[in-house]
């Protein structure tokens, strides 16, 4: 999409210091929080379904857990690296702080395209995954979660592997598991929907009525479906989603300005969140190159791929009529594009606030795997709905008060709780 090299770890040190500037935090801790406290990088060797030997590159970055146990997804992904993955952990550091669940940052990947990986395969990287860092995880120290293209399938590999090597059970040592074997209601669902509840509260201080708003999304993957569902059972209209063409290489943005039909989409898209473009064109839905789903007249917009698709290119083809930005994706947006959506006046949610909702509901599935005591989804979703609306009035409250952003705010919020435990403990 952009041309210019992009590195998400010095974005997220650069939001960092812009932080640590507002709260004039002293060098120690500057130096604690600007980097992970610690880094596994390791190799997984995996007898592939041909019989030859590959082997793949893995890790594990705790950026802090002076809250609480570390906690974040695994990736699969062939471009992962590892300044992504420390940025994402930084990241879930700050959002575990700013949802006020008692856990810190973390995040693991491995370079992999499970597109061209066999279920066996994938289970010997999920398990080869495990036998390399059990040592340095487990459900008083690091917990690991889904993220893009892994599922709760390979949470139970995980699990599986932990539980196999350890010799007891241990539940709450992975999340984001198949319900029944561990698994909370709701978790799915938690943060397209927590996304959603974000979007509403906004619309609210905006006195904007969510049925009379439209949307286009980017990515067509866990977050964006449930989002949209929500979205839509809010009255909204989704005007266009975007998704990654696996055979193409490339994404296309797919639209209807009657609004799309999510069930019939579903049908239509593969495990990945792939959508089949032909299927699409004989549904009526014009097929467009992939970023102009930023160029929509529509009053939200909602990134849910990856990070750097915002950014000084895509940003300035913006649409006037676009009044709110809601972050599904982790560091969807560059230092230098959020200027120029302050510029544009748009209500921005900023990612650790507005995709909190998966993090809350692997801290919920974790309660009820320590207790053993399973809640109904309505329970679930109802909590989730508290703590999502909770999070967003701290952070707008602050911004008001203080004549922030709602970046800055959260931001500002989330670093000073850390950045006090920190001290609390002694460590700075
Ligand atoms: P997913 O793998 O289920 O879906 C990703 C979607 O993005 C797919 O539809 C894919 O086709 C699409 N995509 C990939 N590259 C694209 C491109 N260049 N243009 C358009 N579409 C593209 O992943 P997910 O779980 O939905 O996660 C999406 C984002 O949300 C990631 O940034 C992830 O870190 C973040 N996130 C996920 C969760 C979670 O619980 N799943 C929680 C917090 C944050």
């Amino acid at each position: 999409m952009t041309t210019k090299s992009y590195n998400p770890f010095h974005t997220a040190q650069q939001q960092f210091d812009k932080a640590a500037d507002l709260l004039e935090l002293n060098l120690a801790t500057r130096d604690l929080l600007r980097n992970p406290m610690r880094e596994f990088h390791f190799t997984i060797s995996v007898r592939m379904d041909d019989g030859t030997r590959k082997i793949f590159k893995a890790f594990r970055i705790q950026h802090n857990d002076a809250r609480g146990a570390a906690k974040g997804g695994i990736r699969f992904h062939p471009q992962e690296t590892v300044d992504t993955v420390k940025a994402l952990s930084m990241w879930m550091t700050w959002k575990t702080a700013v949802a006020d669940i008692p856990l810190g940052g973390g995040k693991g990947g491995v370079i992999c395209d499970p597109h061209h990986l066999s279920q066996f395969e994938q289970e010997q990287i999920c398990r080869g995954w495990i036998r390399q860092i059990y040592k340095n995880i487990g459900p008083f120290s690091d917990i690991p979660a889904p993220d893009v293209m892994t599922n709760p399938q390979h949470m139970l590999w995980m699990l599986d592997e932990y539980e196999t090597i350890t010799g007891a059970k241990y539940p709450g040592a992975i999340t984001g598991k198949p319900i029944g074997m561990g698994g909370s209601q709701g978790r799915t669902e938690a943060t397209g929907y927590g996304v959603i509840i974000t979007v509403r509260e906004a619309l609210k201080e905006l006195k904007i009525k969510p049925n009379k708003t439209t949307a286009s999304f980017q990515g067509f993957g866990n977050v964006s479906q449930y989002a949209i569902e929500l979205y839509h059972k809010m009255g909204g209209k989704t005007i266009c989603v975007s998704s990654w063409d696996n055979d193409d290489k490339k994404s296309y943005a797919f639209r209807k300005k009657e609004g799309i039909n999510l069930k019939e989409l579903l049908e239509i898209t593969d495990i990945f969140g792939g959508i089949d473009k032909n299927k699409a064109e004989k549904l009526g839905y014009e097929i467009l190159p992939g970023d102009t789903w930023i160029e929509q007249e529509v009053d939200i917009l909602i990134p849910a791929a990856l990070e750097n698709q915002i950014n000084e290119e895509t940003a300035t083809k913006i649409s006037n009529k676009v009044k709110i930005i809601a972050e599904g994706a982790n560091g969807p947006t560059t230092i230098e594009a959020d200027e120029i959506l302050n510029r544009k006046n748009i209500f921005i949610i900023p990612d650790f606030l507005a995709n909190a909702g998966g993090v809350i509901c692997s801290y919920f599935e974790q309660v009820q795997n320590n207790t053993n005591y399973y809640w109904e989804k309505d329970e679930v979703l109802s909590k989730l709905d508290v703590k999502m609306t909770t999070a967003f009035a701290s952070v707008s409250d602050f911004a008001k008060e203080n004549d922030l952003k709602m970046r800055e705010a959260a931001y500002v919020i989330s670093v000073n709780k850390v950045a006090q435990a920190c001290e609390n403990r002694g460590w700075v």
